[in-house]
């Protein structure tokens, strides 16, 4: 039998499930391909209830499975608790022409059930930046092109944030904020007083502080703070695809969900010069089977999206689909994550945190904003949050423990964190491509990555250690270290690029409405299509992208 759909969608997480959802509500039979297995809302979170001493290992890691998977475990969001939603790094290898700490996470719902929920929109200033900082090539679209799509997104995921009023992160549509601690209050204030271009801000997170009609309609309730959302959240408090787009698109009896099933590439047809389907490979038969469709997304996550495309080769397209100008895989960038400040504070000694917080401060990039004025191009956000420290005395056993254990936290002084966010460039240089011998398991050939970082991120992040450094000196915070870790590019887990958006056939990918050029039934919908970076966690524009691009489809395909 042949399976046909009007559409498929290639990977089943953050992107894709906005794909399924707005192509599903208007009665388009969709079949979401992704390689993991299905992890069904609520009946798959093994341990969202569970406490440290019900793990094996007190929610820690063995030295073993350390050793074993070297790059999944550099995520500081692999623990006993959440490792079975992380990809290990045996079921797919890649080649690391420099180093790259590829963090994956393969099932349905995608990375969406990891990631930390931060969320914030472009302005028209950073879709400017590549023609204002003169690199790669402009973007194709404006700020209001995209401005209706945050809207629906934020409307349906649920946005904690405060109205700010700043045109270099514009506003959204915002559930109540559950605010800021005393001490990154206390920076708000002595930032505000010193520099009328800077802002410390709420940092926006997609979680449920109040319940509207739209989130009930989709099973879900408040956020109650556990802050254990990487293991999927019983009260779908946060947004992830498997709490929400995925069961909203399933409840329309217009969605497929195909698991286990590893799109190998695109089905071209030369004759009718057009994409016709995609053939699978069944993760645990290895068996090969062909699906097809009218239209198909690309949402496989970033570096898998340009693999398949790469891996589409076709006497139309010898190189990869849509590739006639070799720039396929190109221009692929990320974020640099690599620098922090911190600090401490002896004030506020009689003020501690009641509750936690899902969330952190945040501050908007204020570098290069209208123009080209530092000695390197775009800038950076800041991430930054205080905490109060304490210590705990777990010496002795049975009813000595519990006295010792209960009695009132001895505190210490509150500690300060600011970690710089910044834009990369994305450069020719930066890229990825097919190996032309070395497969996976699956005779797929393995990806070789060639992303490094660049003069103009060194000068970046001696440029926010400087400007960090003299705000914290004002705001009266002492002991300022600076930390650089070092880390590799593909950390930070904000890949981007590769099949890059631009109204040029010749030196870009994909067009304003997400098709390919060359190719015009698929879309791509996922990372690799941004042109640049921002400095903004990236999926908010991703998912906006997303819904736009599937209502694109809407209108020319399925009218
Ligand atoms: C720890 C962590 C924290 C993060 N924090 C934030 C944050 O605060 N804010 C933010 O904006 N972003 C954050 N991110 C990044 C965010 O998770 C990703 O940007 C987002 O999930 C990307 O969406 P996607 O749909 O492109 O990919 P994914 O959500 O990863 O989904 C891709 C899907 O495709 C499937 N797939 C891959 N290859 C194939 C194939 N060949 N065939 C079939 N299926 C395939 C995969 O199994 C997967 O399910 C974080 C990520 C992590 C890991
Ligand atoms: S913090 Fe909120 S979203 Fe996260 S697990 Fe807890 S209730 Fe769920």
């Amino acid at each position: 039998m042949v399976a046909k759909y009007q559409a498929i969608v290639v990977g089943a997480g953050l992107s894709g499930s906005w794909v399924a959802k707005e192509l599903c509500d208007q009665g388009i039979k969709t079949v979401m391909i992704d390689r993991g297995p299905d992890v069904v809302h609520l009946r798959d979170y093994p341990t969202a209830s569970k406490h440290p001493w019900e793990m094996e290992h007190r929610g820690r890691i063995s030295a073993r499975e350390r050793e074993e998977n070297p790059i999944a475990t550099q995520c500081y969001n692999y623990y006993e608790g959440s490792k079975h939603f992380f990809t290990k790094d045996a079921e797919q290898p890649y080649v690391q022409e420099k180093p790259f700490s590829w963090i994956r996470g393969y099932q349905v719902g995608g990375k969406s059930l990891l990631w930390a929920r931060q969320v914030q929109r472009w302005s028209q200033h950073d879709l400017d930046g590549p023609a204002q900082d003169d690199f790669a090539i402009p973007w194709p679209i404006n700020y209001k092109d995209i401005e209706p799509w945050y809207d629906r997104v934020e409307e349906f995921i649920g946005v904690s944030g405060e109205y700010d009023g700043l045109a270099t992160l514009p506003d959204g549509k915002f559930l109540r904020s559950i605010g800021m601690n005393v001490v990154e209050k206390h920076f708000q204030e002595t930032v505000a007083q010193n520099y009328k271009d800077r802002h410390v801000i709420y940092g926006r997170c997609a979680h449920l502080t109040e319940v509207k009609e739209i989130h009930r309609q989709q099973g879900r309730g408040t956020c109650q703070h556990r802050v254990i959302c990487e293991r999927g959240c019983p009260f779908g408090g946060y947004f992830s695809a498997n709490s929400s787009t995925i069961p909203w698109a399933k409840r329309t009896g217009n969605l497929t969900i195909q698991a286990y099933s590893i799109v190998s590439h695109i089905i071209y047809d030369d004759r009718q010069e057009k994409a016709i389907g995609v053939e699978i490979i069944n993760r645990e038969t290895r068996e090969r089977s062909q699906i097809y469709a009218e239209v198909i997304f690309m949402n496989a996550g970033t570096l898998n999206t340009n693999m398949v495309l790469m891996n589409s080769k076709s006497p139309r397209f010898p190189a990869g689909i849509g590739n006639d100008h070799q720039l396929l895989g190109k221009y692929v960038a990320f974020h640099n994550y690599r620098a922090r400040l911190v600090a401490e504070t002896g004030a506020f000694k009689d003020r501690v945190i009641d509750g936690r917080s899902m969330t952190n401060a945040y501050m908007p990039r204020w570098k290069n904003i209208h123009s080209l004025k530092e000695d390197f191009k775009r800038g950076y956000a800041v991430a930054f949050y205080a905490y109060r420290t304490y210590i705990e005395e777990t010496t002795g056993v049975g009813e000595d423990l519990l006295k010792k254990m209960t009695k009132a936290k001895n505190f210490g002084l509150w500690q300060i964190d600011a970690m710089m966010m910044g834009e990369t460039i994305p450069k020719f240089e930066n890229h990825v491509r097919l190996h032309p011998s070395l497969v996976d398991k699956y005779g797929i050939p393995q990806l070789v990555i060639n992303v490094d970082y660049d003069d103009n991120d060194q000068k970046m992040m001696e440029d926010f250690y400087q400007e960090m450094q003299e705000m914290f000196q004002k705001a009266n915070f002492s002991n300022i270290r600076k930390i650089d870790s070092g880390q590799a590019p593909g950390l930070d887990v904000h890949h981007m690029g590769g099949a890059r958006m631009g109204s040029d056939p010749t030196n870009s990918l994909v067009n304003k409405d997400s098709q390919i050029h060359s190719c015009k039934n698929i879309y791509v919908t996922d990372g690799s299509c941004m042109t640049s970076t921002g400095t903004q966690n990236p999926s908010l524009t991703f998912m906006a992208l997303a819904a736009r691009a599937a209502n694109h489809a809407l209108e020319t395909y399925f009218k």
